[in-house]
Order: structure tokens, then C-alpha cells, then sequence
């Protein structure tokens, strides 16, 4: 028997970020039921319509596609069934689709989505760090003043901080959220739901040590653990230790000073002395 009909409207289908058998029965449905699949590469999501023995057209759409495109689609769905996708994840995180969902809300299309996966809840759900209170940032940007200045900004939050993050540029967040927060617990979720997933927790040093002796390939989400309050911080000796992985005594110094209000001074000749033991 057919599956009925699906009605008008705009439907957001999630697909898998790595494991095809992450894909769900309703997004096949509605990715076979749908009149037009919009997606960022028809090269991606045909390979994964074919998995699922789907032979809906797809129709190649990206949130910097003409106003003109997205006013087809829109058009399209107050009449068809109109599925969007992105190359892998829930379409919208990180993904296209911001623009055509506004624009199809304001022409008053019926809209519905297709959960699914999405790399920044499996890399939280799998990282152990709280997961009561998250802020998902999408990606870190490449310069160091603009990361740092994202980092600034969205440091006091109290939550566990979320990010995309690419293998080549991982070292340099590591080491930049490092020279901020030496002491904040940091989750490096890699490959998720694939063959190679893996995820691994320890303060930035650690980590970055780690990532800089085993460079990382594949998809990246890196967690930020929340603020760990003054009175629950490591002992200044952790802190300095942690920092001297990956600076100077000074700059070690400077940074722990930053993190807890010690003095500078008396830190740096912590520092010295830690460094020649
Ligand atoms: N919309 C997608 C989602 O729902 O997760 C995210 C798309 S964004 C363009 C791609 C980024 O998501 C990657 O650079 C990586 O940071 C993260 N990502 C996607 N798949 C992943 C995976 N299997 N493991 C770890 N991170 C992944």
C-alpha cells in the first residue's frame, strides 16, 4: 500500500552526519513522498537517495542561491511537498536553510521538520560534560583576534560551550581557548557515528598535546566544560603545570593570573621553578 500523500508545505528532513543507518524512517518517506528536494550538492544527497531507494528530483539550493531561486521554492511548497536537506545533519545548524524557512514562514507555507541527527547534541551527549545548560557557537573563525574575541565573548556563559571545528585548524583553537581557560574541562568529539568515532576529554594542554603528536582527520565538534568557580579550581600549581604545556613561564604566568586573580609575580616564579623540576 502507498503511504499517503504528504500535503503542501515546506518539510526541513534531517539526514545522517556519518552512519546511513542513522537515517529515519519518516525522513524516507518524506523524501520519497516530496514533489523537489532541495539540497546543497546533488552529488551528497544523491548518494544517499540512492541508498534509500529514492528517485525524487533534486533541486541544487544554498542560502546564497538568488532570491529568485528561493522565491521558486517557496512558491513550490505552498502547493507541494517542498523537502530541504543539507550535505549531512540537520539542515539550518551550521547548514542552509535559515533564509528559505523565514521567507516560506512569511508566505504563509505550512512547514514541519524531520529530526534527526546533528553532530553538536551527539558530540554533547557522548562528551560527559554538563549538558543542563548548552551554547552552540557554530564554528571558531580562523583569525586569532576574531577567535579570541568569541572566545571572550561567550566564555562567561555559564554552560558547556559548543563548536564545529576542522582537523588543520584544531591545535590553534586548543591552544587559544588554552591561553583564556588553562583550567576548563574540554571534549574533542571526532568522526562521530563513523568507524573512526572517538572522543576525548582533558584540559586544553592535554588535548592539544595529544592532537599535535596525532593530527587529526575527519569532522570535529569541540565542547568547552562551564566556568569552574574559584572555589572548585584546580590548585594554581594544576593550573601552571596545565599552562606550561604549551607556553612560557611568563605567558604561563600571565594566563593563570588572568584565570584567578593571583598574583602575576609570584606566579611567573612559581612558574620558573616548576619548570626546572
Ligand atoms: N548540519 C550539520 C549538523 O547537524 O551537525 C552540521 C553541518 S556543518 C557544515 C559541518 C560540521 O559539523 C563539521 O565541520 C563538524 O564540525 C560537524 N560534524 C558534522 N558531522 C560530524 C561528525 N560525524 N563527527 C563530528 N563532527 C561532525
Amino acid at each position: 500500500m502507498n503511504p499517503k500523500p504528504l500535503d503542501p508545505g515546506l518539510y526541513i528532513v534531517a539526514t545522517p552526519i556519518g552512519n546511513l543507518g542513522d537515517v529515519t524512517l519518516r525522513a524516507i518517506d518524506v523524501l520519497r513522498g516530496a514533489s523537489v528536494i532541495a539540497c546543497e550538492d546533488t552529488r551528497v544527497t544523491g548518494k544517499l537517495l540512492k541508498a534509500c531507494d529514492v528517485d525524487t528530483r533534486m533541486q541544487r539550493y544554498d542560502d546564497h542561491a538568488s532570491p529568485a531561486v528561493r522565491a521558486k521554492l517557496v512558491e513550490a511548497a505552498l502547493a507541494q511537498p517542498v523537502a530541504l536537506v543539507s550535505d549531512a545533519g540537520t539542515p539550518l545548524v551550521s547548514d542552509p536553510g535559515y533564509r528559505l524557512v523565514r521567507e516560506a514562514r512569511a508566505a504563509g507555507v505550512s512547514i514541519t521538520t524531520i529530526p534527526g541527527a546533528c553532530a553538536a547534541v551527539a558530540g554533547l551527549t557522548l562528551s560527559g560534560l554538563p549538558n543542563d545548560r548548552f551554547l552552540f557557537a557554530g564554528f571558531l573563525p580562523v583569525k586569532d583576534k576574531a577567535r579570541r574575541d568569541v572566545l571572550n565573548d561567550v566564555g562567561e556563559i555559564e554552560a558547556t560551550l559548543i563548536f564545529y571545528e576542522t582537523g588543520p585548524r584544531l591545535e590553534r583553537s586548543l591552544k587559544a581557548i588554552g591561553e583564556i581557560w588553562p583550567d576548563r574541562e574540554i571534549a574533542v568529539a571526532r568522526e562521530l557515528t563513523k568507524l573512526h568515532e572517538e572522543c576525548r576529554t582533558g584540559t586544553s594542554g592535554e588535548l592539544a598535546q595529544h592532537y599535535a603528536a596525532h593530527p587529526p582527520k575527519g569532522e570535529i565538534v569541540l565542547l568547552v566544560g562551564p566556568p569552574v568557580e574559584q572555589s572548585l579550581k584546580a590548585d594554581p600549581d594544576e593550573l601552571l603545570k596545565s599552562a606550561l604545556e604549551g607556553m612560557s613561564a611568563s605567558k604561563a604566568a600571565g594566563t593563570v593570573a588572568k584565570a584567578t586573580g593571583l598574583d602575576r609575580q609570584t606566579l611567573y616564579a612559581r612558574a620558573v621553578e616548576l619548570k626546572q623540576q
